[in-house]
């Protein structure tokens, strides 16, 4: 049996925090420099061909949670468009090599959100590549904590919005005009959309716009065939806790108030998206999967 599947106690899967997880990098943060290294799956996951043949975007493909979907959809047998900043080009490049040693196209196409145009043209580069767009899978996102609401700024709640909620915004609206019946669209929450903290004011809020965006695009487009799904990670080991998504002295006890006991790893995270992608999740639209160590939501 492979270590995927391997019956094994969550509260140990993974180690918690510790000390070594006090760093800092400026945002976005990138993976290789991070230690230790977030796991995304790519020694444990193993396809079984759940998304043969399909057509995905990826954005945040480079690190994290898009990193660890991006190697998963892969396996499954999907080829992929993978969104993800210039700046962060080494980490995508290592994540186009693990997409194409999976036996699938990978079409790198580095930008920024915040740019309609840009959103657009990734729909178009699936449409015109990989010949459509059957998954849209929205993982990137910004996150600067500020203790006090005097210090936010205008441009940076600006840029959390328009990365977080406006990028959802026109990647749905230009990818539902090409979609087929059978679709799917996984946007990304957070478990600060119900359990928001007073430092995380601007992303928080995001979050909980992101849920009910979800809730009510997944009623306009049912009809259609499409499924909008949501994953609300709780606190997971990656490049934007890093980089200013956090104070840095509280990284140590990173996910030790969960249940669990301890920080998620972006490998956990992709099976979930891998469920809502396939047609093992037909009838249900509209849901968020909560994946966050057993903290309680509504
Ligand atoms: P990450 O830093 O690895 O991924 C975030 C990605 O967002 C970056 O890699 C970058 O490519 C992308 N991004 C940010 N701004 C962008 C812009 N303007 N244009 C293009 N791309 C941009 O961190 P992650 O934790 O894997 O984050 C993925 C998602 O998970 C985010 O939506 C985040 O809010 C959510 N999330 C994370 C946690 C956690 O604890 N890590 C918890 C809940 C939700
Ligand atoms: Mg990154």
């Amino acid at each position: 049996m492979t270590e995927q599947y391997k019956m094994q106690d969550p509260t140990k899967q993974y180690r918690k925090a510790g000390p070594d997880f006090e760093q800092q990098q400026p945002p976005p943060g990138i993976e290789q420099k991070m230690t230790p290294k977030p796991d995304a799956g790519q020694e444990t996951y193993v396809g079984t061909g759940r998304l043969a043949g399909r057509k995905a975007i990826v954005t945040g493909a480079d690190s994290g949670i898009g990193r660890a979907v991006a190697i998963a959809y892969a396996r499954e047998g999907a080829d992929v468009v993978l969104a993800y900043l210039p700046e962060e080009q080494k980490d995508a490049q290592e994540v186009v090599k693990l997409v194409q040693e999976a036996g699938r196209k990978a079409i790198a196409m580095p930008g920024d959100l915040k740019d309609e145009n840009y959103c657009e043209q990734l729909v178009a580069a699936a449409v015109e590549q990989l010949g459509g767009v059957d998954i849209l899978a929205n993982i990137a996102g910004m996150q600067q904590f500020v203790p006090e609401i005097a210090e936010l700024t205008t441009e940076q709640f600006d840029d959390t919005f328009k990365t977080n909620v406006y990028s959802l915004f026109w990647l749905c609206k230009a990818a539902v005009k090409q979609m087929k019946p059978g679709s799917a669209i996984i946007n990304t929450s957070s478990i600060q959309a119900y359990q928001p903290s007073p430092i995380l004011l601007d992303y928080a809020t995001t979050k909980a716009a992101i849920n009910t965006f979800s809730k009510s695009l997944a009623q306009q487009v049912a009809s259609k065939g499409i499924c909008v799904n949501v994953v609300a990670p709780g606190p997971v080991w990656t490049p934007l806790q890093i980089s200013g998504g956090q104070p840095q002295d509280v990284l140590k006890e990173f996910g030790a108030k969960t249940p669990l006991g301890r920080p998620g790893q972006p490998a956990e995270m992709a099976p979930a998206y891998v469920f809502l992608a396939s047609q093992e999740s037909s009838y249900i639209s509209g849901e968020t999967l909560n994946a966050n160590g057993g903290m309680p939501t509504p």
